[in-house]
């Protein structure tokens, strides 16, 4: 007895510590990988010793809102935005960058400063993410922008391979993925993939996972090309960003100018902001009777949703914005009817903005009505695997259950009718979807008009639909802005429509171009 007991002693000692040894090997192999690369790059010392870098470019995004470059369904027309002029800063020794960039809308849309070029200056300090308006004037994000912005930041082959270099990083998984050699590195924040060319130990790529309102765990690869020397430490001149959802890019970066250790002025967040709370969304929403049956659900959630209530159950018009405005709209919507189940959705287009509460509301069990062609794009939507950031979806999984429709569908019972109808004449979107309420003559639709809106390329389209389909509308119900009598809408259409023309003279007279404009010579 005793000496058995000895010798299982002996044996669980000689595992531990052969397993131990393992694991020290294969931590000294990983950590090997970043030696390397840190060696490719310019040096250990060289690039520990840099204190700044800064890098100018240009690029696109082509992936915006859900909208995208392929054709499948329910990604059409493309929405792109041009990158005119780009900017980092990177103050690596206090580890904080800043981003200014000027871009411009390459499709039609509704905002004169986004069609022809917005400022944008986003900073970050350790763990405080901030704003700075066009006025000077900082303002605090949210804690998921500050985790967004840091691993954007990470993307970088120098800041990637310092952030691994430091000491209090995990290095680990070293493996082989043709032609490149990968190592998964944890630091004090953030996880992330690199992976390195085996041939010559230059950075290839970084990969993360990032929380997405709509799509679950989105999955981002930066890719570096073009690796030049600049003042002895080598660099890439394309960046280019993928993510795992559809077409892929995400963003092209092409960088014209690299400065090392030069001046990138005080990049630390003002006391002011850096008191300040991170902002935490928290939702009110107000319900407003528009007519028997049916209300207006408003607030502070950035876009509007429509309750319907027909005889035995409720219905939404959209479910907007992300996943916590939605829960606080079907919320609002069971306070506000009483006893009476939210048993579906209508959903006017599949763009993120309207889009966003989608995986809400699967999970609380809601029909979807949409229009045919999105029927397979938010199927895959539900699916999208969802583990590093859990929603409630994903909590509580479901499968979708959709009620497609092609051309019309009359929702109707002794209490509502409401006529939903696919939206015909609109290079905004395709598959479309409005609603009607015949009784109460309200037209209920998403991106036909807005009366926020500066311009208008697509104007048309509101009365093309009415006259399409023969309704007689006395108010508008929309899911950005406010209730309207019809006669308000086309008062304010014609401003936005003459707002268009004027933007497209002004463009044209110094010979810019711009989507949504005729063409100089042919009009
Ligand atoms: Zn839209």
């Amino acid at each position: 007895m005793q000496r058995t007991i000895r010798f299982a002693v002996a044996v669980l000692a000689v595992g531990l510590c052969s397993g131990g040894m393992a694991q020290a090997q294969s931590t000294a192999d990983a950590r090997q990988v970043i030696t390397r690369a840190a060696e490719a790059l310019g040096g250990s010392d060289r690039i520990q010793a840099l204190r700044t870098m800064r890098l100018r470019g240009y690029g696109h995004d082509p992936y915006q809102d859900g909208g995208s470059l392929i054709t499948t369904e329910a990604t059409a027309p493309e929405k792109m935005t041009i990158i005119t002029a780009y900017e980092r800063a990177i103050d690596l020794a206090n580890g904080r960058t800043r981003v200014r960039a000027k871009q411009s809308r390459a499709f039609v849309f509704a905002a004169e400063a986004m069609m022809t070029g917005r400022p944008m200056d986003q900073r970050l300090d350790g763990d405080v993410a901030f704003d700075v308006a066009p006025n000077g004037a900082a303002r605090r994000a949210s804690r998921e922008a500050a985790t967004q912005r840091r691993m954007e930041l990470l993307a970088n082959p120098i800041v990637a391979v310092r952030a691994a270099l430091d000491a209090a990083s995990r290095v680990t998984n070293r493996r082989t993925e043709g032609a490149a050699t990968l190592v998964d590195v944890t630091t004090a924040g953030n996880t992330f993939t690199l992976a390195v060319t085996t041939a010559n130990g230059l950075p290839l790529w970084v990969r993360w996972v990032g929380p997405h309102e709509n799509l679950g765990d989105i999955t981002y690869r930066t890719e570096f090309s073009g690796y030049e020397p600049v003042d002895g430490v080598w660099v890439p001149m394309s960046f280019n960003t993928v993510s795992d959802w559809r077409d892929n890019v995400q963003q092209r970066l092409h960088v014209d100018r690299y400065v090392l250790d030069g001046d990138v002025g005080d990049l630390a967040a003002p006391a002011a902001v850096r008191s300040a709370a991170a902002p935490a969304p928290a939702y009110t929403v107000d319900a407003s009777v528009v007519a028997p049956g049916v209300w207006f659900l408003s607030g502070n959630g950035g876009a509007n949703s429509v309750l319907l209530e027909f005889e035995d159950h409720l219905s939404l018009f959209e479910v907007p914005t992300n996943r916590a405005w939605t829960a606080a709209l079907i919320a609002k919507a069971r306070s506000t009817v009483p006893g009476k189940p939210v048993t579906e959705a209508i959903i006017s287009h599949h763009h993120f903005d309207h889009t966003g509460g989608l995986r809400t509301a699967i999970a609380e069990g809601l029909t979807i009505i949409t229009q045919t062609g999105n029927v397979a794009w938010f199927e895959d939507l539900a699916r999208r695997r969802v583990e590093a950031f859990p929603d409630a979806l994903s909590r509580n999984p479901k499968p979708i259950k959709t009620r497609a429709v092609d051309d019309h569908l009359r929702l109707s019972d002794s209490k509502l009718t409401v006529d939903v109808y696919r939206v015909v004449s609109n290079n905004h979107m395709a598959h479309g979807l409005m609603a009607y309420v015949p009784e109460h003559r309200l037209l209920i639709q998403g991106d036909l008009f807005d009366v926020g809106w500066e311009v208008y390329f697509w104007g048309n389209t509101y009365d093309d639909n009415v006259a399409y389909r023969k309704l007689d509308v006395e108010r508008d119900v929309p899911i950005h802005g406010r209730v309207l009598p019809i006669a308000e809408v086309h008062a304010k259409l014609a401003e936005q429509t003459r707002n268009a023309e004027q933007l497209c003279a002004k463009v044209d007279s110094v010979g810019l171009s711009m989507p949504g404009c005729p063409l100089a010579w042919n009009d």
